[in-house]
């Protein structure tokens, strides 16, 4: 016969069991403990933990050597009072701005390339992600990764400087090839039909060459802070119709209709009418570049939004194909459709129209469907620059 043992309960077991367990356990809280300050530290990038209100409940090593900081002096501390950040101009970063802060209230990761300030008053750029500690749904606290981004900086900055000498040096023996060929064709009248074709086609080799110069100089520049946003206020409905104008002629050699449907009232913003007309000028060629081959059009409309005018330049072009789509604005990239279309593209005009677009505080997207259309929207803050001050660009 077996005797059926039943469970002890706690009233049951002997103080030195109950002394054994408790010691068990607390030895497990100690490896668990140990095994947790284990991990934190041996992350090489900085972490710091902080709870639903900002506060660091934890740091490691990596990020006390990085800030300069002992350990008790960050414990406890509200993140944005003891770890100032700026934006890449400068700025100082507002607390809800701070992917850190962010990430509590979105309750996703996010990622930003910021400035943070040593304990000694020197800054240094920082690429960071924080992400929610969710718990039962609801963030309860912040966990950011972040590693010094001062390497990235510099070979970025060194290979902008590099691009930019480069195309200046490339610039004077172009305008040269360019004018010879100009002097040979103005009289031409001598040459066989052979030669005027060889020329014909230095001829566009050299004004593509021109153009991709152009546009590595326009984006080293952007880069390298060396472009100053002159803002003044505008009327972005003259700025428009100046860049149809000076665009109408190639328009109407393709065989492009373009409407502009002004609005009543004047559109006026602070902005920079040179770098918004070089964007609207690149979005418009390439809606002339990849037009529809029967009754193709551009339609441009200004929206007026309460902070903000969204600027729309719609085609019924070859479009965009899906798996193209989040590479359009990457530097070099050409979908194959537009290659077929356009042999002789760059793939950096959408490039510096975001960042001349970002520059000026602006935001940019599309909406495309194949053999459909493309339309852009440039949306610019109707009030970024504060006049009379002029902001420099800081990139
Ligand atoms: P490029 O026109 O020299 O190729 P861009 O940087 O201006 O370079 O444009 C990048 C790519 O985006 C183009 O090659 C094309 O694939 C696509 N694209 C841009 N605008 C349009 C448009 N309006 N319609 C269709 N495709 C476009």
């Amino acid at each position: 016969m077996s005797i059926k043992k039943e469970p002890q309960t706690i009233n049951e077991q002997s103080p030195s069991d109950l002394l054994h367990k408790l010691k068990g356990a607390e030895q497990r809280l100690a490896d668990s403990q140990h095994l947790h300050n284990a991990l934190i530290e041996s992350i090489g990038d900085g972490l710091i933990i902080v709870n639903e209100y900002g506060v660091i409940n934890e740091i490691n090593k990596a990020a006390l050597d990085m800030l300069g900081y002992d350990r008790e002096e960050m414990i406890g501390e509200w993140l944005p009072r003891a770890l100032p950040s700026k934006d890449k101009d400068g700025n100082d970063l507002p607390p809800t701005e701070r992917p850190s802060l962010k990430s509590l209230i979105t309750g996703h990761p996010e990622t930003a390339i910021t400035t943070y300030t040593r304990k000694d008053g020197s800054n240094f750029p920082v690429s960071g992600t924080a992400a929610p500690l969710m718990v039962e749904g609801k963030p309860k606290g912040s966990i950011i990764v972040f590693r010094d981004f001062s390497r990235e900086v510099l070979v970025e900055r060194a290979k902008n400087e590099f691009v930019s000498l480069a195309s200046h040096q490339l610039r004077t023996p172009i305008t040269s090839i360019l004018l010879y060929i100009g002097l040979i064709k103005y009289d031409e009248k001598g040459l066989s039909a052979e030669i005027k074709d060889y020329l014909k086609r230095i001829e566009m080799s050299a004004q593509s060459m021109q153009q991709l110069v152009g546009d590595f100089l326009n984006i080293s520049s952007l880069e390298l802070g060396g472009v100053e946003a002159r803002p003044i206020p505008i009327d972005l409905i003259e700025l428009i119709n100046d860049q149809i104008s000076e665009i109408i002629g190639l328009a109407a050699d393709a065989g492009v209709k373009i409407s502009f449907s002004e609005p009543k009232e004047p559109a006026t913003v602070s902005t920079d009418p040179a770098l918004l007309g070089q964007a609207i000028h690149n979005i418009m060629t390439n809606a002339i570049r990849y037009k529809a081959t029967s009754a193709a059009e551009i339609k441009i409309k200004i929206k007026k939004q309460p902070q903000n005018y969204v600027i729309t330049v719609a085609d019924n072009g070859i479009g965009i194909p899906e798996d193209s789509q989040h590479k359009i604005f990457q530097r070099l990239y050409r979908a194959d459709n537009a290659v077929k279309q356009h042999t002789q593209g760059t793939g950096l005009g959408l490039y510096l129209v975001k960042k001349i677009v970002e520059t000026l505080g602006g935001k940019i997207w599309f909406e495309s469907q194949e053999n459909v259309g493309t339309t852009f929207f440039i949306q610019l803050p109707k009030n970024r620059f504060k006049l009379p001050v002029i902001e420099s660009m800081q990139r």
